[in-house]
């Protein structure tokens, strides 16, 4: 959204943003928030919308609660739980080839000649941001900022929907939130 927002955007919050975004900082609450609803009131969101990536703090899920409130729309949040240390399994399991960029994981996906490329026999690399350093600190930030929007939909009577996705294919992961969606709907009291 926030790509969009700069790429189409000659109005001055676009040119904001874009300023904000290149002098590293992250974009505050405010602005996204301001976007989210803009994009949200067009006619192609009436019949429903996911939203992926926000809300990421409490005052962000806290204004849009409010918004959808005053409007009467019924949101059902998803909770993908994942294991802290499958997360860093399968990226610590992460090789790249430097010569031709394929991506190969140990785990999941393992070349097959230990540590080579498939195609042209490189010797595989760990990408830089792949390290469990980086990860961890990835993770301890998630659990700062992110934690607490968890914990306000749990505890605060709002639909959350808790599907684990530590161990299952994408595919299963998806059939499982279908699920999770249906039930709600069919559980649905009528307001
Ligand atoms: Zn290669």
């Amino acid at each position: 959204m926030l790509r969009d927002r700069i790429r189409h955007g000659a109005a001055e919050m676009g040119t904001a943003v874009v300023a904000t975004m290149q002098s590293g900082a992250l974009v505050s609450d405010e602005v996204v928030n301001q976007m989210v609803e803009e994009r949200l009131s067009r006619p192609d969101a009436k019949q429903g919308f996911v939203l992926d990536g926000y809300p990421r703090t409490l005052a962000q899920a806290e204004h849009l609660s409010r918004w959808f409130d005053a409007r009467g729309i019924r949101e059902v949040v998803i909770y993908l739980a994942v294991d802290y240390n499958i997360v860093i399994a399968r990226l610590t399991g992460r090789r790249q080839c430097p010569r031709c960029g394929t991506l190969y994981n140990l785990a999941t996906q393992p070349p097959r000649v230990d540590e080579l490329c498939d195609l042209d026999g490189e010797k595989l690399v760990i990408r830089d941001d792949d390290n469990e350093v980086v990860i961890r600190e990835r993770l301890a930030g998630y659990e700062r900022q992110t934690r607490p929007v968890l914990e306000y939909y749990r505890l605060g009577g709002r639909r959350l929907v808790e599907v684990d996705a530590s161990n299952d294919p994408p595919e299963t992961v998806f059939v499982k939130i279908c699920q999770a969606i249906e039930t709600h709907d069919r559980s649905k009291d009528r307001c």
